[in-house]
């Protein structure tokens, strides 16, 4: 790291500490989970409230939810929505920042065509609403107050249900012609395992917990021994969760064992080709999965991309995500902060 990068950096945060902005709303708009905060200007959180994904339905059941959490984090931190400066939303899907309208969101309920999200949550909450993608609001919410702090360029690296990523280059986020950062879909092995995006060989379909979970399905069918779905039972689950593989690690379960070092391997070389390719100074991972694991597995994705990093002499920083839970909260309020220069 830079000392004097970081120097300024902190004078920055200090100015910014004599003025009193008003607090905005940041929502994590997930496939399973809506999670809400009201944050101050130094990205502390004030008031917070999940509430599940509805399932079913359409668009306005999902508004409905979304509103709902953000008036019961407003509530725990004093306020009412109508005196936020204004509230940001991290969605997955296509988003049209111009109409504040999100379509493709294939998570969430009979959400295909484009609905004007960001109006209709602005007239429930009183206060104006801006969108971002989910996963590169995270990113940058690590880049400005979480472990990518000292780093001008890094990567983030979201890995849970499926493996997104988030880009910021010399501290902007880069997002392409809106869809850069899609580092769960790099090809790690030609013609390899089907992915859930339909194609074969990405990082994904050897990384993300979905397609994790269907092949120790697939295993178990054909004979192969594990707990893992008798410990998700024991545990009240359908799914296997982030917690589910950890446990079924702590007890050496051998598939668990064996699908977990088979996606750490995909990891290695998926990201240290998109390194390769951007040369940032730091890998930032997170997601359900990356933040339950913690160091230890950041530690081993690390020493798996030295494998194939073409420039062996300065190799990335890598760091778990700093924020946890609500770093796409505290991400999407960003939205309405511009982001200091170094
Ligand atoms: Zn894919």
């Amino acid at each position: 790291m830079n000392a004097s990068v970081a120097t300024q950096r902190r004078a920055v945060a200090k100015t910014s500490r004599t003025s009193t902005p008003a607090p905005v709303g940041g929502i994590d708009l997930g496939g399973t989970k809506i999670q809400a905060a009201v944050v101050d200007a130094e990205g502390k959180v004030h008031g917070d409230a999940r509430r599940p994904t509805p399932t079913t339905g359409g668009p306005e059941d999902v508004i409905a939810a979304m509103a709902e959490a953000m008036l019961e984090a407003a509530q725990k931190a004093g306020t009412d929505t109508s005196k936020l400066g204004g509230i940001g939303v991290g969605a997955p899907g296509s988003i049209d920042e111009g109409t504040g309208s999100l379509a493709n969101a294939s998570n969430l309920p009979g959400w295909s065509e484009p609905f004007p999200l960001a109006q209709r949550l602005s007239e429930a909450l009183d206060t104006g609403v801006r969108l971002g993608n989910d996963v590169q609001v995270a990113t940058d919410a690590e880049a400005r107050l979480g472990a990518g702090q000292p780093y001008p360029s890094l990567i983030g690296v979201f890995w849970g249900t499926g493996v997104g990523g988030g880009i910021v280059l010399d501290d902007k986020p880069w997002l392409g012609r809106g869809a850069a950062g899609e580092i769960g879909h790099m090809v790690v092995k030609r013609g390899g395992a089907r992915c859930p995006c339909g194609r074969r060989g990405c990082m994904e379909a050897y990384a993300g917990r979905r397609a994790m979970e269907a092949k120790a399905r697939r295993d178990r069918e054909a004979g192969k021994k594990t707990d893992l779905f008798k410990i998700a039972e024991e545990h009240g689950r359908d799914r296997l969760t982030s917690g589910i593989w950890a446990r079924a690690l702590e007890h050496d379960d051998p598939m668990a064992k064996k699908l977990i070092d088979r996606a750490i391997k995909a990891l290695g070389a998926g990201i240290a080709s998109a390194v390769n390719l951007l040369d940032v100074d730091a890998v930032i991972i997170g997601g359900g999965l990356g933040v339950r694991f913690g160091a230890p597995y950041a530690k081993r994705i690390e020493k798996r991309m030295g494998k194939h990093l073409f420039d062996v002499d300065t190799p990335p920083a890598v760091h778990v995500a700093a924020l946890g839970d609500f770093g796409g909260a505290i991400g999407a309020s960003l939205l309405w902060r511009p982001a200091p220069s170094r």
